[in-house]
């Protein structure tokens, strides 16, 4: 049986064939290949520029934008109501525009970064889908780079979030590290040395979705069971809400506090509670923890990093929820006792990780120019001032300054 076919650049293969596969030979199939992977990606953030930039992050209710510098420092933040999901995406673009042009009155903005809670294309231009806003299939970076003048990039807010956390937070020095976000469902981002894996569409790392109880809650996605009914900020009030309607006596304590009036039930009081030691709030943290370590194990066995980072609002109830994952995670971890297990830890950054992160992205295509163009203003002016001075007759107006042209 022979294969003519099969081509191998190994040592027993025919002297002068070209393998197909090998497209670094052939200079047009390489710009092909290299163009597939964007422009964008190939800056390292160790060469990028040391210049501040923005970072806005656009969730559900809040936008919040701030001047972030090269070491993840946030020198100013700004942040203003999320426009109605009824309104048009012109007026998103609006809100954006208006806090970059007031952040740039006092800062030097060299490049924007969006991170909005939506699905973006792997080429970072387009958001496929925003569940909290108008956006289909939107050209945002075309957009707002015509309108700002300078290079902007956008992102999913679960991608920005573990880029700040791998930079500057509780990831740092993690080659291999999955952030989870508990949130009002479950955001999801996977970094691998050093880059932000989005998939072939972008659209990698929606874990909330990943069914793990088939024919259970059913989830706002269309289909039932996913991860985020059962691990996340919703799914504890629900859980809380379903024990204080059913009037359950260990629900008095938070009934009480409510005054009675479940739909009060949130998630930052059950933290509260739970913290204070109330039983109730205590399980149901346990329950969330729970299923979030069965998640991590089944995200262990997929992608086998070294850690995980849990974010987002239901993260700030801490060890009641981690120490609960960390147990789970072990027994439902697949070969136990046999490998290293991953590092489970909660986020540093709080929430303002998403901008941070989305600013740390954008200088990436961050350019010099601005600076360099402002210098060479700087440089005109003193001359111009120098020259002056040396004109005859205005001796009187002006003092001769005392630094020369182009130092
Ligand atoms: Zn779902």
């Amino acid at each position: 049986m022979t294969r003519p076919e099969v081509s191998s650049r190994g040592p027993d293969a025919p002297p002068g064939r070209i393998d197909p596969v090998n497209t670094y030979r052939d200079p047009a199939a390489r710009g092909g290949v290299l163009r597939t992977v964007g422009t964008r990606e190939r800056r390292s953030h160790l060469s990028a520029p040391r210049v501040p930039t923005v970072g806005i992050d656009i969730g559900g209710t809040k936008v919040m934008a701030g001047v972030v510098d090269a070491d993840g420092t946030i020198l100013e933040k700004i942040r203003t109501e999320t426009p109605d999901k009824s309104k048009s995406p012109k007026v998103v673009e609006d809100t954006i525009v208006e806090l970059v042009l007031d952040l740039s009155d006092r800062h030097d903005v060299h490049a924007v970064g969006i991170g909005a809670a939506g699905w973006v294309d792997a080429d970072r231009a387009r958001v496929l889908f925003a569940p909290h806003l108008a956006w289909r299939n939107e050209p945002l970076r075309d957009a707002l780079q015509d309108r700002l003048a300078v290079p902007v990039m956008v992102d999913n807010d679960a991608n920005t979030a573990a880029w700040a956390e791998w930079r500057f937070g509780a990831g740092r020095g993690e080659d291999h590290l999955v952030m989870i976000t508990l949130g009002t469902g479950i955001g999801g981002a996977i970094l691998e040395d050093g880059k932000v894996k989005r998939g072939k569409y972008g659209v990698a790392g929606e874990f909330g979705h990943m069914q793990v109880v088939p024919g259970g809650h059913r989830c706002p996605c269309g289909n039932r069971g996913c991860w985020e009914q059962y691990s996340s900020g919703n799914a504890l009030v629900r859980e809380a809400r379903e024990l204080a309607a059913a009037d359950s006596p260990v629900a008095y304590e938070i009934i009480e506090r409510v005054k009675g009036n479940i739909p009060e039930i949130t998630g930052p009081l059950i933290t509260e509670l739970a913290r204070e030691g109330d039983a109730m709030c205590v399980e149901l943290l346990q329950d969330i923890g729970q299923w979030l370590g069965v998640g991590i194990a089944n995200l262990a066995a997929a992608l086998d990093p070294s850690c995980f980072v849990i974010g987002g609002g239901v993260s700030a109830a801490d060890d009641l929820l981690i120490g609960p994952a960390r147990d789970a995670f072990r027994r439902h971890l697949t070969g136990r006792g046999y490998r290293p297990e991953a590092r489970i830890t909660r986020a540093q950054l709080g929430p303002e990780a998403g901008m941070v992160g989305a600013a740390d992205l954008a200088r990436l295509v961050a350019r010099r120019f601005r600076r360099a163009n402002r210098r060479r203003v700087e440089r005109y002016e003193r001359y111009e001032r120098y020259a002056q001075a040396l004109r005859p007759g205005t001796h009187g107006r002006t003092s001769r300054t005392p630094e020369e042209p182009g130092s």
